[in-house]
């Protein structure tokens, strides 16, 4: 029988394969359309997302929320995913062990969303899904083919946060994914109104 999303949303509500299951207190699945032609991947939740469930929420999701508005973009027209399902503690980067215990429910995510373009939030989400390599001072806004997917990397808003002087950069990013989104994506604004 074929994935479906009811399915691994339940599997993954039940997970215990990594240690974070012992100190999470939700586990952040996703959040968006399902229809998405946009997928965004952070690196796992924070205190704010592990208290409600939700990926990016508190300041650094309403940076997100903002910086999607700019393009036209808002969470009923994309999806957002994590690496990590589960809260690292103190917020310190997903051990690799980890990472790979979790990343087989953001594959499966892929595979049920298909999505044209895949934009990694951060340097942890760009090094697991695009090159183990990547710096991301360096290659943020760079395009790469991937499984089928356009794959860009961006800075995370938790770094624009901390760091606005990179916003500008940002910006770039930005208007990159716009045009990518205008030269391959096919939902218009009817779409979205019907999906
Ligand atoms: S982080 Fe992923 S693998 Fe680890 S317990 Fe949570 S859902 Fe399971």
């Amino acid at each position: 029988m074929g994935d479906s999303w009811e399915a691994l949303k339940r599997e993954c509500a039940g997970c215990r394969e990594c240690a974070l299951c012992q100190t999470r207190h939700s586990v952040v699945f996703g959040i968006g359309n399902p229809k998405a032609e946009i997928l965004l991947v952070g690196e796992g939740p924070g205190a704010n997302e592990d208290q409600q469930g939700i990926p990016f929420v508190g300041r650094a999701g309403q940076l997100l929320d903002d910086m999607l508005a700019i393009i036209g973009l808002d969470r009923t027209k994309v999806y957002i995913a994590n690496i990590v399902k589960c809260r690292p503690p103190e917020n310190r980067d997903p051990l690799n062990v980890e990472q790979e215990a979790c990343i087989g429910y953001l594959r499966r995510q892929i595979a049920l969303l298909r999505p044209k373009i895949l934009v990694c939030l951060g340097r942890i989400a760009a090094m697991r899904l695009m090159d183990p390599k990547l710096r991301i001072t360096k290659d943020h806004g760079v395009w790469y083919d991937v499984d089928g997917m356009r794959m860009m990397a961006m800075y995370h808003p938790s770094a624009l946060l901390r760091d606005p002087g990179k916003r500008p950069e940002a910006f770039d990013d930005l208007k990159a994914l716009q045009r990518e989104i205008g030269r391959i994506c096919e939902h218009t604004e009817a779409d979205w109104r019907k999906l």
